[in-house]
This record gives C-alpha cells, sequence and structure tokens, in this order.
C-alpha cells in the first residue's frame, strides 16, 4: 500500500503507541492516521485497519464545529502545523453511538490536544493527538452551575424576606426576644421588648434569670426550659408574668399571649428559643374588674371559652402546617442526597464548594422554613398583599382567624373584603404601595364582617402596613401585621359606661358614699360628701374620714375600724361629721370591705345623715321622763287626797277632796286618751266617725267646758256663723278644746282669748283661737305639730306633753284641712284651722291652651312676651290644691319650653304645711328636669305660708336659683334680668 504521507515510524514505536493506557492517534504531517493506541480504539469503536494509513477526515467525517476557529480539530491540526507548537481544545461537544444501542448517540464531552514531533531540523514528522472523555466532569459543573444560580437566587430572596422580617420585628406592637444556649442568653430583643417592658433594665447578652430574677419558680421559666430541652413549641393564652422596672423593684402583674419555639442549627440541633409575646394587661385587668359584675363575668367566660376554641384550632392548623413543612423538608433532603451522589467524582475543590454551597442553601432553607413556621404560628394576624391589586398572597392561620370560613387566599383585597369599599382602608394600603411609607394604625376602627354572609360590625384593630420590595428594590406587596382589639375596646367602653353610670348612681344617692384605701385614707366621695363639707373631691381624696369626725367620737370610730380591719367584716358606727358651716351632724357609718384573694382591696362605705332620728330619740328620752312625771304629778295627788279622805269623817270635807281628787283624775285620763290617740295614729288605727253636724253647737260646747274648768280666762266667740259640716264631731271639738286649753296655759298673764268661726265665700270654714300670751318664735313655729315637740322655754314652765298640737294637726289631715299660725312672742298667738264644706261646688278651671290655666286656687299665665310662667297662687291652699297646680304649672312648662317661673303668693290666705315636703322631694326635681332654672317667689303676708315655701327649697341641690321677694314688681325685674 503505497504511503500517502511524508513520515514513517519504525514498527516497534507503533508498537509502543498501541499499547499505552491513554487513547492516543499518531498522525503524519499530512494528517493521516499511522497507529492509535487501544485506548483509543475502544472509545471510537473502530479496529486499527479502519484507521492506518487513512485520511484522518475520511474516517472521522469534519462536523462544522470542528473548523471552528478556536475550538475545532482541523483549526487546532492547522495551527500545530503552522506553529510548531502543541495547542490545547477547549473542552468540546462530539456525541458517539452509544455502546447499548447502536441506534442512538450519547452526548459526549471531549478534552484534546495536539502535539507535534520535530526532527533535528525543526520540522515536523507527526503529530500526537490526544482526547479524553471528560463527559462526567461537564455535566456535573453544569449542574452545579445550574443549581448554584438557583441557590444564589433563593439565598437573595431569604436575605430580603429576612430583612423585611427584621424591619417587622422592629415595628410590630408585640415583644420579641431570642434566646440562645444553656444558659438561654438573651440575644435579640426588639425595641417593643426593651420599651415596654424593660426601659430601664438592660437585659441583651444576659442569660434570662440573671437579666430578670424575678421570673424564677413562675411556670415561664418552667416553659421557656421546657422548649429549649424539647424543641416543643409552646403557645398560649394569658399567661401571667410578674415583672418588676427595675431589678429588685416591686412587681407588676403583666398577661401576654405568646408563642415559645425553638431555634434549631443545620444539625437539628436546639440552640435557643424564640419568644413572641404580645402584652394584654390592659384587657386583662379590664376583665378582672369587670368580674365583680356577674352577668359581664359569665359573658366574657364565654368569650374566653371561644378564644380558647380558636387556640385550640389555631394550634391544630400550626401543627398540620408543621406536618407539610417536615414533608417538604424530606422531599428538599433527598434532592440533596441525589446531587451529592451526583457531584461525588468532582474534583476536591469542586466537592469543597459543593458543600460550602449546601450548607449555605441548607441555612437559607433552614431560614425560611424557621420564618414560615414563625409566621404560621405567631398569634398575630399576617398577611402579605401581592402587587398593585393587592392579592392576598400569604395569610396566617391567626389571620384568617379574624374572618372565619371567608376566602382571602389569591383574591385581591377589594374582592375578598368588599365591605372596605369606602372605608379609608383601601387608600391607606394604596398610598402605602405607592410612597413605601410605613403606616401603623392604633384602635383604628374598620366596619368588617367576620364570616361571609355575616353582620358588618364595629371592629377594632391595631395594624402595621410596610411595604415590600422586590430585588431591584421597589415595592411589589405589603406586609400586614394586626391584632384584633374588639374586645378589649369594647369591654373598655363597657367599663367607662359602668363607671359613669355607677358614679351617677353614687351622686343620686342621698347620703354619703367613699371608698377609701385598706390604709383608710379616701380614694372616692360622692357629691354629697363634697357638699356637706363644702370642699371639692380634690380636697377631700387622700384624707381619712376621721378628720371630719368630732373629737368625742374619734375613739370609738378607730377602735371600731381597727376591728373590722382585723376581722374583714361589716364596719358599723355612728358619729358626728364636722359640715361647711361648723355644725356637727349625727351620721350611721357602715362599710364593707372589698376582698380579692384574701387581702382587703377597698373599703366601699355609707354615711346615713341620723340627725332627725338622734334628735328624735332625744325627744323619746326627754318625752319618756316628761310623761312619767306628767302622769305621777296627778297620781300623788290623788293618793293623798285618798289619805286624807280615809283620815276624814266631815263629809264637806270629803266632797272637796273628792272633786279635787276627781279633778286630777280627769287629767289623767286626758293624759292617757292622748297618749293612747298617737299609739293609733302611728298604727294607723284611728277610727273616725264622719257625719253630719251643727258645727257652732260643737264649737259652743267646747268653749263652754273649757271656761267651767277656767277661772282666769273668759273665752269670747267673736263671729260665729252657722255651718253644718260633715265629718268627725267628738275628735274636731277635740281639736277645739286643745287650742282653748293651749290659749289659756301659755297666756298665763292676759285673761281672754278670742274664738272666731267664719264661713268664707269659698264655702270654707275657718276658725280662729287668739290668746295674748307668751307667743312663739318665728323658728319654732313649722315644729309645733312634731310629736313630742315643745318649745324650750316653755317646756320647763307648763306642764305638758307636746301631743295635742300633733293629735290636732293628725286630725284636720284627716279632713283634709289645713292649719297655720300667726304669732308674735310675748304678743300672743293665732290657731288657724280652715275645713271645706261639703256643698261646696268646684267651679270648672278654664283652659286655653297651653297657654292660660284658671281654677279656684291658681291663675297660670305663659307670658310669651318675657317667656317665663307667671302663677298666681289664691285663697288657702292645702296638700291637694298645691299638687294640682304646681302639676299644671309642670306641664305649661314643658310645653313652651320655658325656663323662669315668677311664683306669687300675694293672694294666698293660709296654707298647710304638707306641702312643702312633697315640693321639696318630687316636685322641684321634676321642675328642675324639665328646664326650670330662675325661680321668683313672691311672698305671702302668712308667715306660715312663708315658712312653708323656704322649707319646701331648704335642701335643695341642683341647677335652679331661687329669689324670694315681698312685691311682685322686685321679683318681676330680677326674673326678667335672668
Ligand atoms: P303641750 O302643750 O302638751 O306641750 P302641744 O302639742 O299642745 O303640747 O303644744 C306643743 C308646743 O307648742 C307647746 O309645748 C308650746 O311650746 C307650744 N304652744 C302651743 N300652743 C301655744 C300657744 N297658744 N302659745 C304659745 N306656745 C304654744
Amino acid at each position: 500500500m503505497a504511503l500517502k504521507h511524508s513520515s514513517a515510524l519504525p514498527p516497534e514505536m507503533l508498537r509502543v503507541f498501541e499499547t499505552m493506557p491513554q487513547p492516543y492517534l499518531i498522525l503524519s504531517p499530512e494528517l493521516y492516521m499511522l497507529t492509535a493506541s487501544n485506548a483509543y480504539l475502544q472509545l471510537t469503536g473502530k479496529t486499527r485497519a479502519q484507521l492506518i494509513e487513512h485520511y484522518l477526515f475520511e474516517v472521522f467525517p469534519k462536523i462544522p464545529d470542528w473548523s471552528h476557529e478556536e475550538g475545532g480539530i482541523s483549526h487546532s491540526l492547522d495551527t500545530v502545523l503552522k506553529t510548531r507548537k502543541p495547542h490545547q481544545l477547549p473542552v468540546t461537544r462530539f456525541d458517539i453511538p452509544s455502546a447499548t444501542d447502536p441506534l442512538h448517540v450519547e452526548e459526549r464531552y471531549w478534552n484534546t490536544s495536539h502535539t507535534p514531533v520535530l526532527n533535528a531540523d525543526g520540522e515536523i514528522c507527526y503529530i500526537i493527538h490526544h482526547t479524553e472523555d471528560v463527559t462526567a466532569q461537564v455535566i456535573a459543573e453544569r449542574n452545579l452551575k445550574a443549581s448554584l444560580e438557583k441557590e444564589t437566587a433563593a439565598a437573595a430572596r431569604a436575605e430580603n424576606l429576612s430583612l423585611q422580617m427584621e424591619k417587622l420585628f422592629d415595628e410590630i406592637p408585640a415583644q420579641v426576644a431570642i434566646v440562645t444556649g444553656p444558659d438561654l442568653i438573651y440575644e435579640f430583643i426588639n425595641p417593643q421588648y426593651k420599651n415596654e417592658l424593660f426601659p430601664n433594665r438592660e437585659v441583651l447578652g444576659k442569660p434570662v434569670l440573671y437579666a430578670l430574677p424575678e421570673v424564677a419558680g413562675e411556670p415561664i421559666w418552667d416553659m421557656l426550659q421546657h422548649v429549649y430541652k424539647t424543641g416543643e413549641t409552646m403557645a398560649g393564652h394569658e399567661i401571667h408574668i410578674p415583672l418588676a422596672d427595675e431589678i429588685g423593684g416591686p412587681v407588676k402583674d403583666h398577661y401576654f399571649n405568646y408563642v415559645y419555639q425553638a431555634i434549631r442549627d443545620e444539625a437539628g440541633k436546639i440552640t435557643g428559643v424564640l419568644s413572641f409575646k404580645y402584652e394584654i394587661t390592659e384587657l386583662v385587668l379590664a376583665r378582672k374588674r369587670l368580674e365583680l359584675n356577674a352577668q359581664q363575668l359569665t359573658e366574657l367566660n364565654q368569650g374566653l371559652a371561644n378564644a380558647y376554641e380558636e387556640i385550640q384550632a389555631t394550634n391544630e392548623e400550626i401543627q398540620s402546617a408543621n406536618e407539610e413543612l417536615s414533608a417538604t423538608n424530606e422531599e428538599l433532603f433527598r434532592a440533596q442526597q441525589s446531587m451529592l451522589t451526583l457531584n461525588d467524582d468532582l474534583e476536591l475543590r469542586v466537592e469543597l464548594r459543593n458543600i460550602e454551597l449546601f450548607n449555605a442553601q441548607a441555612e437559607a432553607a433552614a431560614e425560611r422554613d424557621r420564618l414560615k413556621r414563625f409566621f404560621m404560628q405567631v398569634p398575630t394576624g399576617i398577611c402579605v398583599l401581592d402587587g398593585p391589586d393587592l392579592v392576598f398572597e400569604l395569610v396566617n392561620p391567626s389571620y384568617q382567624q379574624l374572618f372565619p370560613g371567608r376566602e382571602l387566599l389569591n383574591k385581591p383585597i377589594k374582592d375578598a373584603l368588599p365591605e372596605l369599599e369606602g372605608t379609608p382602608i383601601i387608600d391607606i394600603l394604596k398610598s402605602v404601595y405607592y410612597t413605601g411609607n410605613t403606616f401603623e394604625g392604633k384602635e383604628l376602627l374598620v366596619p368588617l364582617a367576620r364570616t361571609k354572609d355575616g353582620p358588618i360590625e364595629d371592629r377594632y384593630f391595631t395594624f402595621i402596613y410596610q411595604a415590600r420590595y422586590d430585588a431591584d428594590g421597589t415595592v411589589d406587596g405589603i406586609l400586614v401585621f394586626v391584632f384584633e382589639l374588639t374586645e378589649t375596646i369594647l369591654t373598655r367602653q363597657k367599663e367607662k359606661e359602668n363607671e359613669q353610670r355607677f358614679r351617677f348612681l353614687l351622686n343620686a344617692m342621698p347620703q354619703q358614699v367613699w371608698t377609701a384605701r385598706p390604709d383608710g385614707t379616701l380614694d372616692y366621695v360622692n357629691e354629697v360628701v363634697c357638699d356637706d363639707f363644702g370642699q371639692n373631691m380634690d380636697q377631700i381624696l387622700g384624707r381619712r374620714l376621721q378628720e371630719f369626725i368630732h373629737p368625742d367620737d374619734q375613739h370609738l370610730s378607730a377602735q371600731k375600724w381597727k376591728a373590722a380591719l382585723q376581722s374583714g367584716k361589716e364596719f358599723m358606727v355612728e358619729f358626728r361629721l364636722k359640715f361647711h358651716d361648723g355644725q356637727y351632724v349625727w351620721h350611721l357609718a357602715r362599710a364593707l370591705p372589698l376582698i380579692e384573694n384574701g387581702h382587703i382591696r377597698l373599703w366601699l362605705g355609707t354615711n346615713t345623715n341620723i340627725e332627725i332620728q338622734k334628735n328624735n330619740e332625744q325627744k323619746k328620752d326627754e318625752f319618756l321622763s316628761i310623761a312619767s312625771h306628767e302622769l305621777k304629778t296627778p297620781l300623788t295627788s290623788i293618793k293623798a287626797f285618798n289619805q286624807l279622805m280615809q283620815r276624814t269623817t266631815d263629809m264637806h270635807k270629803l266632797t272637796g277632796f273628792i272633786q279635787k281628787s276627781a279633778a286630777h283624775v280627769l287629767r289623767l285620763e286626758k293624759l292617757i286618751s292622748d297618749l293612747l290617740d298617737v299609739t293609733r295614729f302611728n298604727a294607723g288605727k284611728m277610727e273616725y266617725n264622719m257625719e253630719a253636724f251643727n258645727f257652732l253647737d260643737m264649737l259652743k260646747d267646747s268653749i263652754e267646758s273649757t271656761q267651767q274648768a277656767t277661772t282666769s280666762h273668759q273665752i269670747i266667740l267673736q263671729q260665729a256663723d252657722e255651718a253644718t259640716y260633715t265629718g268627725d264631731r267628738f275628735r274636731l271639738e277635740q281639736v277645739v278644746n286643745n287650742l282653748l286649753s293651749n290659749a289659756i296655759k301659755y297666756s298665763p298673764g292676759a285673761d281672754k282669748v278670742i274664738v272666731n268661726c267664719i264661713v268664707h265665700p269659698d264655702n270654707s270654714l275657718i276658725v280662729s283661737v287668739q290668746d295674748f300670751g307668751i307667743g312663739i318664735e318665728e323658728k319654732n313655729l313649722m315644729r309645733l305639730f312634731d310629736r313630742y315637740y315643745r318649745v324650750d322655754n316653755t317646756a320647763m314652765r307648763f306642764e305638758g306633753l307636746g301631743l295635742g298640737l300633733f293629735i290636732s294637726a293628725e286630725i284636720l289631715k284627716r279632713h283634709h284641712g289645713s292649719f297655720w299660725i300667726e304669732s308674735k312672742p310675748n304678743e300672743g298667738s293665732t290657731f288657724f284651722f280652715r275645713l271645706l264644706l261639703h256643698s261646696a261646688e268646684k267651679p270648672e278651671p278654664v283652659i286655653r291652651g297651653d297657654e292660660f290655666y284658671q281654677d279656684s286656687t291658681i291663675t297660670l299665665v305663659y307670658n310669651k312676651t318675657h317667656n317665663r310662667i307667671d302663677a298666681d297662687w289664691t285663697g288657702f291652699q292645702n296638700l291637694e290644691t298645691v299638687q294640682q297646680g304646681c302639676l299644671r304649672m309642670l306641664d305649661m312648662l314643658q310645653k313652651n319650653q320655658v325656663s323662669k317661673v315668677l311664683n306669687s303668693n300675694v293672694h294666698v290666705l293660709g296654707n298647710w304645711s304638707e306641702a312643702a315636703d312633697w315640693g321639696n322631694t318630687e316636685w322641684f326635681p321634676a321642675m328642675e328636669k324639665a328646664g326650670l332654672r330662675y325661680f321668683a317667689w313672691v311672698h305671702s303676708k302668712s308667715v306660715f305660708s312663708q315658712l312653708s315655701a323656704q322649707k319646701s327649697i331648704e335642701t335643695l341641690r341642683g341647677k335652679i336659683v331661687f329669689s324670694f321677694f315681698d312685691e311682685v314688681k322686685e321679683a318681676e325685674e330680677w326674673i326678667d334680668s335672668k
């Protein structure tokens, strides 16, 4: 066979080449194949005969790549021939038929070099072609590169997310901390954790127990250790943690909702604990306060049960999320495993890089995992709104819990929560999206439905909207952190309402009401206390009741207080309190301790004014001593006359003794029957026998019998109008008898008593009894009709029980009569009583709309010009007429919406003081409510009527301004100036 090339090799050289373990091909400078190593033949699947002495490109046809300037084999051979220097080709792909299936080619990569062998003249004798299959290496590198790119992107995303998280941690209104190592050393705390829990303490870098010694022994400490030891996540609701502002300082009660979650390294070993808390102390304390109210307690318990259920549900969701996550982790792990196997045979350098990469990837995955777990577990709503349409991309269970059953995920917020349309929320979100500025909403009212078709409710939220950025730093979504405070706000509102209602109630109470701390310092008093002591609340709070107690009563009060404090039982004592006018007034104090957890929290007390009862008691005591004295005097006389009667035989003397003794028996009888009458009145058992009788006859009978018993006075019946009256003759005679005997008794220096019986044109009968005796001071006038009441300076000089006028008044009341007195000290008194004659027919009242009313006792006019009511009372008034007229006035005031009244008593002839009490307790408060502010009162000539007027406004405290006048003109001027 003719050689088609210039070079020849000795056969032994050729043998050496053939047996070399590497794939070699020897070429002549003309590119004829001289020989090939066995390894080359094996690689190319050719026999030596197919190659030797053949042109290279005849056996291996050129493919376009081969002529490629840098990469092709022909280019490489050309370069060697030109430069006579070795040339290395870059790794080239050249697919070869599959060994197992010759119809298919396999992807192969080759590392090829050409080395010239020169003769002594420097000419090329032949070229050594050496090629190596580097397919496995190339594919592994390619895979590695792809995964590297993937992981870099993932790491960038994780990094971005963790940056966002860090920002979120800094801004969320919850407390986040990370503690690491067996000593649980504080490694990270967010600003809220520091500011809200420990503004004055440095905790970072310190073990928990060292930083917060007060938690030792608390359940929270055990839980934290438990999480660190077992890795079990612990979440809870309303855990109690006592914390101090400073180490060693007093501890305060704090309450939290919390999650403790173990932090693990890549080997799965626990390295620390992540603590997420948010404080609900305010809610808990508010609720605790509310627990005083039993009903609210029940409701609240229900609420707590629901909350507990919610937590249960959340825990279950967390559980399933965890399971999913661990499944994902397993997959990831499997993927990693196969990647490792694939890379096994890479160079050491590549392996090392791979391990590093794997670690980074595992770290990133763990980080992502941790964040996601954290997101899913926090007891706070977190969601991610994606893109300008704000589509719910991520919704954690707590967020979903805010809208149970509503579909949120993958929906734009406008579609998911359509009720937000028209609220500021949408605009706020848009603004966060377009400006990137974080928005923080505190306790904001957002009307939202809980369930899909549920009602829209007023709900309150605290939330943060924070922009989310993509890799280029452009906003591409919003991170939402939210928790609902509806319960807190409603509880707070309810508490406020309750407190207002409570205050209103306490102020409406007619007694003094107070609360005091366990040490006795007052921390609340109602308006009655302020009014009584003439000081405002600030002046009283912080002081002790003791300061207002009469010095003589302080010892007993202190003793009782001490005893109550020791026993925790009711404190009850009577003492005198010093009022703003310097007067001491008797009060009954009662106080009950409010005990919580075995400690007295506060005292709730009332002081009831018992001045009247005390006075009555005193009067009663006095009365008993007077009564026994009064009863004993006639008895002693009767006993003496009896002894005299026994001793004497003189008939004349005997008759005298019997007469005198009989007079004392009569007096005794009168005293006893008065006492019996009083008992009957009290028991409501006084019986009246009503029938028509000749009133004048009765009057005359009474005058006659009284006249018979006295020699000192002459009783003159001055005017005696005839009248028939229907009533109890016997009882009315008792009234006249009382008045006559008093007139005589209390005018020891005078010699006459004048009686008048006049039938008035208004069909009433007026009886007056006038004496010229000691008279009565104005200040005593109103009380004469009280039981046992006796004017001080007469009590010692005149015998009596203080029952006569009381009995008379009761009898007259029963006859719908009125009663009054005119009196001047040392000049004498006139006692009047008035009875309505039954024949009298009441004329119909005149009524014109809401502006005019007139009957026999009152004329009411709505005075448009001065926007006031003008009331003119006429004639005699009793409880019935006063009540009727007053109610008409109230009606007119309300209908015309007036705040001023000109009330004239100028035409009043007399009245019954009983109406004063009703006016004071019922009518004036109703008038005030209806809008009355100014009341000008023109006096009657009757002193008794004046006193009644004074009495009816005596204890009023309110917004009405009163002024008394003698002339209508003055009253008009005053009221119109208002
Ligand atoms: P008694 O006369 O038994 O004391 P009364 O109820 O009749 O009881 O009178 C009550 C008080 O009214 C008397 O204690 C006295 O102070 C005063 N009083 C009654 N009538 C007169 C009178 N005509 N003049 C002065 N004081 C009177």
